[in-house]
């Protein structure tokens, strides 16, 4: 047994996520995303996919970066 970290539900089937040298438990995907998903700085969306980091700064895509100033953003494929 262990405790989701955001939750805090006792739960028989958490897993681990590694993340920079750090771990952390989780007792669903929900909570996982929740914990770890960067934030657009434009739209504030969560991002799940690469999204794409400009100067220090995260966004789910490059049409946000463009959208607050970032120059020669592509998206990745
Ligand atoms: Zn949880
Ligand atoms: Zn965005």
């Amino acid at each position: 047994m262990a405790t989701c970290e955001v939750c805090g539900n006792h739960y028989g089937m958490t897993f681990e996520v590694h993340a920079a040298g750090a771990v952390h438990v989780f007792d669903c995907f929900a909570c996982a995303i929740h914990r770890m998903a960067p934030i657009c700085e434009h739209c504030r969306v969560q991002i799940l996919g690469q999204g794409v980091e400009a100067d220090g700064h995260w966004y789910c895509g490059a049409h946000c970066a463009r959208a607050e100033g970032k120059v020669g953003i592509v998206d990745k494929v």
